[in-house]
């Protein structure tokens, strides 16, 4: 196993760096000071997103592009590295067009899309002109069973006709998100319960379709938004269908093995940021005579934690590796692990980090208690722990089955000292 970036991805990694510290990093306060001041989409976006386009750090995630499509082709395994440094900061996504949900609802145009559908949705999207939503989960069932959802998707001669209720819905609640991909039931009686489901796309201004809250995360407030979202009697063409009927349960599928790479290396580079400030305020601060590194408790958490994200580095990259090679099926139990590790891992290495900044730690003094919340929200957002951890355990078992009898004559072998 070659654990070296390609030449191509060192060369992407040391602009993007660069690109970070000069136009990302200077920006972090005044971001803050616009939202705070309710300025949004923040006055530099725009031009920032233009940069980034000139400078070819644009629409990196997308591998299969066509030659008049703006963006790199770069495989799952050269992306990750890079997703790393974009997500350091939580915002800077969308200054290289690398921005979930966008991404993945980019993914799903641009692979089960018709012509007609990539013309309209697509390409603007990808010139980073508008922005989209990703709507599944509801409030009355439990969503993490894509199977329990409820919205009906009724036909009715050349339209569908969608009632419903959603909620968290992330970007919803962005001036310029102009298109929904909406998960509901075309045929809730089919016998194959995963065959039910179709994604349909709604334009935000389709009548019908109510914002009704954005939803605070741990209080927080995102300008973009995790909205509350009806849909009464939304009515639109048939030709909004993705895919074909029945095929929704399939492309939320697809959808997410490329995804959970992007959120997790994200994490990991808020992981980094939130290592780094713990390391340099234990190297600045004295308690009881000596400076807080020199104290076990803080020197051990800084080890475990660099321990850990490197040990988390690598099992995404190995899972990035194994999409690429087997696709996003094949590494099923590798996606799991990584979406369950990673977004915990966060939590607990800003919490040490806070730790070690005493009161400041959970002032808006440091992103600290913003990395920490995003970490908990991430254990929810694309399938909670539990759910994950469920399906690595039924591989385990069902690959123990497989072999059943194999290991039975060590146990029964005797004894000896
Ligand atoms: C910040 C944020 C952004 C989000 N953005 C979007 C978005 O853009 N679009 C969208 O559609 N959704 C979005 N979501 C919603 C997210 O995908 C769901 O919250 C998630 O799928 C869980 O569904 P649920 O909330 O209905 O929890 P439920 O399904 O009700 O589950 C509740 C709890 O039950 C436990 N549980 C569930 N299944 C099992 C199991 N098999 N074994 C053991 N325990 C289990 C888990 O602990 C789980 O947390 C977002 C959520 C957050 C927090």
């Amino acid at each position: 196993m070659d654990f070296d970036y390609s030449p191509k991805v060192k060369t992407l990694r040391r602009r993007l760096k660069n690109f970070m510290g000069d136009h990302i990093t200077p920006r972090i306060q005044q971001h803050h000071n616009e939202i705070k001041a309710g300025i949004f989409p923040v006055s530099f976006m725009e031009d920032l997103k233009e940069l980034a386009k000139s400078e070819g750090l644009w629409n990196l995630f997308l591998p299969h592009l066509k030659e008049d499509e703006v963006g790199t082709r770069l495989s799952n395994l050269d992306y990750a590295p890079l997703a790393e440094i974009m997500g350091r900061v939580q915002w800077s996504p969308e200054v290289f067009n690398c921005n979930a949900p966008d991404t993945g609802n980019m993914e799903i145009l641009h692979m089960f899309g018709t012509e007609a559908q990539k013309k309209h949705w697509l390409t603007p999207l990808l010139d980073g002109k508008i922005r989209s939503a990703f709507a599944m989960t509801e409030p009355d069932v439990s969503s993490s069973d894509a199977t329990n959802i409820q919205t009906v998707m009724r036909r009715d001669k050349n339209d569908y006709v969608i009632n419903g209720r959603k909620w968290f819905i992330s970007n919803a609640a962005h001036p310029n998100c102009k298109i929904m991909i909406v998960m509901g039931k075309t045929d809730p009686n089919n016998e194959n319960i995963h065959r039910q489901q179709s994604m349909i796309l709604v334009p935000m201004d389709t009548a019908g379709v109510t914002v009704e809250r954005n939803i605070t995360i741990m209080n927080h407030h995102s300008p973009e938004g995790h909205c509350e979202i009806t849909f009464k009697d939304v009515r639109v063409p048939i030709t909004n269908i993705l895919g074909g009927e029945g095929d929704g349960f399939m492309m939320a599928q697809t959808r997410l093995g490329p995804g959970r790479i992007h959120h997790c290396m994200r994490s990991i580079g808020q992981s980094e940021l939130a290592l780094d400030l713990m390391v340099e305020r234990a190297q600045e601060r004295k308690a009881f005579g000596k400076y807080l590194h020199q104290h076990g408790a803080v020197s051990e958490w800084i080890a475990h934690s660099r321990m850990e994200i490197d040990q988390a580095r690598l099992l995404v990259l190995k899972t990035a590796d194994m999409i690429d090679k087997v696709g996003a099926k094949g590494a099923r139990k590798e996606i799991s692990m990584i979406k369950a590790i990673i977004p915990k891992m966060q939590t607990t290495i800003a919490d040490r980090a806070m730790q070690t900044f005493g009161a400041m730690g959970i002032s808006p003094d440091t992103p600290l208690a913003d990395i920490w919340t995003w970490g908990r929200a991430l254990r929810y957002a694309d399938g909670p722990d539990e759910v994950h951890l469920r399906s690595i355990a039924r591989m385990e078992i069902k690959k123990a089955q497989e072999k059943q009898g194999f290991t039975l004559p060590y146990l029964t072998l005797p004894l000896r000292s």
